[in-house]
């Protein structure tokens, strides 16, 4: 498999690629005992760069792995490697931490054993050319039956197989509910719609990802006078909705074209939404 240039901080030092980090021993290989959290570098910036590094080592926490990696070395290790690509390079930055070793050989990780990498590699960025997305059949778990307060790996084959499902009908984006009913997410990334001039979001409960790009949009569009409701939404909102739009760190801020049979046009408050958030990200270059 051909991988886009990367280097991976591992065991003190920077390798070249897609190095080997796990063999077929390691718990996290064979069980999933991964977290990790993503970011954007490109055109010379990296917003929020520190809340994804903290994230991680809250997921860390949450899974209970340990957060062997202090925030701060995070940032100098991330912009050591973001500095190894060519200036204003479309990067993704992936902190990760895994359990190397369970006990007697079976499912009980040892937090002991916790072992990281940072992974940076070349991730064009998606044009915000709109999505067509369709109601999924496959749902977010509860907290009582999945880690879902942390970043973590072993939850994604659901949401993968909620994006394949959505493939094999033609569209490019699963619209998740929870076990309630209500809509919770994407497959990877956050929900918004309009309606009437107002901003709605579903209400973070515990059974998706609160992130990182949904809160800082939500910040700046509330900065900017527009009223964003953070509630419970069904179905038939979305159905019912001028607008809908993603956020999440990967595409940022994106247009949804399509909801099922229903076709959509980009609209104003996505349009704001996501001109807020470049010029938010492009308030703080990288260091050259
Ligand atoms: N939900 C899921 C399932 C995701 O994978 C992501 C991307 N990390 C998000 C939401 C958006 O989170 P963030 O804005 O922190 O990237």
């Amino acid at each position: 498999i051909e991988y886009s240039p990367s280097w991976t901080f591992f065991e003190g030092k920077w390798h070249d690629g897609n190095v080997p980090i796990m063999g077929p021993r390691t718990h996290a290989a064979w069980l999933g005992s991964v977290v990790f959290d993503g970011a954007r570098a490109f055109e010379g910036v990296a917003p929020d760069l520190d809340r994804h590094v903290a994230r991680a080592n809250q997921s860390a926490i949450n899974f209970g792995l340990k957060p062997v990696v202090d925030a701060g070395t995070w940032l100098t290790l991330a912009n050591d490697g973001i500095a190894r690509f060519a200036a204003n390079a479309e990067l993704y930055v992936r902190p990760m931490y895994w359990a190397q070793n369970g006990s007697g050989g079976g499912v009980l990780f040892d937090p002991e054993t916790t072992n990281w990498c940072l992974c940076i590699y070349e991730a064009p960025m998606p044009k915000p050319v709109g999505n067509a997305i369709t109601l999924s059949p496959f749902r977010r778990p509860t907290a009582e039956s999945a880690p879902v307060e942390a970043k973590a790996a072993c939850l994604y084959p659901n949401n993968s197989r909620a994006l394949a499902e959505a493939a094999s009908r033609g569209f490019q984006n699963a619209l998740m509910l929870d076990m309630l009913g209500n809509v919770a997410e994407f497959g990877n990334s956050n929900v918004f719609m309009a309606r009437d001039g107002v901003v709605f979001t579903p209400v973070p409960n515990g059974t998706f990802l609160n992130g990182i790009t949904r809160q800082r949009v939500i910040k700046l569009l509330r900065a900017d006078g527009v009223t964003v409701v953070e509630t419970t939404l069904r179905y038939a909102d979305f159905l019912a909705a001028d607008e809908i739009f993603s956020t999440g760190n990967f595409a940022k801020v994106a247009p949804v074209i399509r909801i099922d049979a229903r076709e959509l046009k980009p609209g104003p408050l996505y349009s704001k939404a996501r001109k807020l958030y470049w010029d938010f990200a492009h308030a703080v270059k990288l260091a050259a």
